[in-house]
C-alpha cells in the first residue's frame, strides 16, 4: 500500500514539471529572502543538511572499525575478496559475455559508445580503484558493531543445516534486505538523493550497475546482518556472491529479455527496466534477485511488449547527466553527480538549487 505522505521519486518528478512551469510566470524570490545573513546562513543556505548525516554515519563506522582492527578480521583478504566480485575474471567474463548480449538483442538500438555507456565505464573504474576500499571498511566496521552490540544475533551451530541451506537461506534474507534498503532509499528523501544518480542514466547497460553514489553503500549495510546471524553455520562462497553480482548486473543490460515462466520470479532486465522507466512511478519493481518482495508488497509491474522499450531516467534531469551537454564533459559531470546530494533542494521544485 502506497502512503499519500511519504516521499515518492516519481511524484517528485512530476512535481518538477508543474513548478517548472509556474515558476515561468513567478517572480523570483526577493532579496532579502535569497540572501543569507552571515558566514553559517550562506553555508545552509547552499548545503542540503540531511545528506552530512550519511557522511557522519560512514565517519563514525569507519572509526569503530579501524580503532577494534576491523573486528580481527583481514582488510586485505576482505579486499581481496570484494575485488574478485567487483572485477575478478568471473566477474569481467559475465560482463562481456551480457555487452555481447545485449549488442544481439536490444531492447533499444544505440551507439556501441554511447555517451551513457562510457560515462558508467568511468563508474566501473571509480568502483574498482576508490570505492572498493570504502566499502570493504564500511562492512567489516558495521559486522563487528552488529556482533558487539548484539551478540545474541549470532545464532549458535545448528548441525541439521546443510552448507547449502545455509547459502539458501542467506541468499534469500540478503535479498530481502536489498529489497528494504532499496524501498528505504525511495521513501526516505535523504537517501534518493544519494540514490536518483542510479536512476539518471538514460541509456542503461550493464555496467549502470556500477553507477551509484559511493555514500549510498552505508544504507545496503543492513543486507549484511543474514551472514552475521548464521555466521556460526557457514559463510556464503565468493563465488556465489559473484554469481549474484553478475545477475544484478545483468538486469541493468539493454537487453530484451523476460526470463519467461522465470521471469515471475527472478528479476529479468525488462522487469527491472521498469524501475528505472522515465514516466511513473519508480518505486516499483525494487527487487535485486527474486521478484517476491515486489509481488508481497503489490509493487510488481511485470513487462509487457510496450514496457520493453520505454525511455529510462529522471523526468527534468534534477542531476546534471552525460547526455545533456552539448559536448562530452564526463569527468565534470561526474564531479556534479557525485556532490549532488549534497545541495540544497529548491522548495518550490524539490530539484537542487541552481548555483
Ligand atoms: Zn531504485
Ligand atoms: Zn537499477
Amino acid at each position: 500500500m502506497v502512503s499519500v505522505s511519504s516521499f515518492d521519486a516519481a511524484r517528485g518528478g512530476q512535481r518538477v514539471r508543474e513548478s517548472s512551469a509556474s515558476r515561468a510566470t513567478t517572480s523570483p524570490l526577493p532579496t532579502d529572502v535569497q540572501a543569507p545573513v552571515g558566514a553559517k546562513r550562506r553555508f545552509t543556505s547552499r548545503i542540503y543538511l540531511p545528506a552530512l548525516s550519511i557522511v557522519a554515519a560512514a565517519v563514525v563506522l569507519i572509526t569503530i572499525g579501524w580503532l577494534s582492527r576491523w573486528g580481527g578480521g583481514s582488510f586485505t583478504s576482505a579486499m581481496t575478496n570484494l575485488r574478485i566480485v567487483v572485477v575478478g575474471p568471473a566477474t569481467l567474463a559475465f560482463l562481456a559475455l551480457f555487452l555481447v548480449v545485449e549488442r544481439l538483442r536490444p531492447a533499444q538500438r544505440r551507439p556501441v559508445f554511447a555517451r551513457g555507456y562510457r560515462h558508467d565505464l568511468l563508474y566501473t573504474i571509480l568502483n574498482a580503484t576508490l570505492v572498493a576500499p570504502l566499502v570493504v571498511a564500511l562492512s567489516l566496521s558495521f559486522s563487528e558493531v552488529a556482533r558487539r552490540s548484539l551478540p545474541w544475533i549470532v545464532v549458535p551451530r545448528m548441525g541439521v543445516l546443510p552448507h547449502w541451506g545455509v547459502i539458501a537461506v542467506i541468499f534469500v534474507a540478503m535479498d530481502g534486505c536489498n529489497w528494504l534498503a532499496h524501498y528505504a532509499n525511495h521513501r526516505i528523501r535523504m537517501l534518493w538523493r544519494f540514490h536518483e544518480l542510479h536512476h539518471s542514466q538514460e541509456d542503461m547497460s550493464v555496467l549502470t550497475v556500477f553507477r551509484t553514489h559511493p555514500l549510498i553503500h552505508v544504507s545496503y549495510l543492513i543486507t549484511l546482518i543474514p551472514g552475521v546471524i548464521l555466521l556460526s553455520n557457514g559463510t556464503i562462497p565468493t563465488a556465489f556472491l559473484v554469481a549474484y553480482a553478475a545477475v544484478v548486473a545483468f538486469e541493468h543490460s539493454n537487453t530484451n529479455l523476460g526470463f519467461g515462466p522465470l521471469g515471475k520470479i527472478f528479476v529479468s532486465p525488462n522487469y527491472h527496466r521498469i524501475h528505472h522507466r522515465l514516466e511513473g512511478r519508480q518505486d516499483i519493481n525494487l527487487g535485486f534477485a527474486l521478484t517476491i518482495w515486489d509481488q508481497m508488497s503489490h509493487r510488481a509491474i511485470f513487462p509487457t511488449p510496450d514496457t520493453i522499450r520505454m525511455d529510462t531516467g529522471l523526468p527534468g534531469r534534477p542531476l546534471l547527466v552525460e547526455q545533456a551537454t552539448q559536448h562530452p564533459q564526463h569527468v565534470r559531470v561526474m564531479m556534479a553527480q557525485l556532490v549532488g546530494p549534497f545541495r540544497r533542494l529548491d522548495p518550490e521544485t524539490d530539484q537542487a538549487m541552481p548555483e
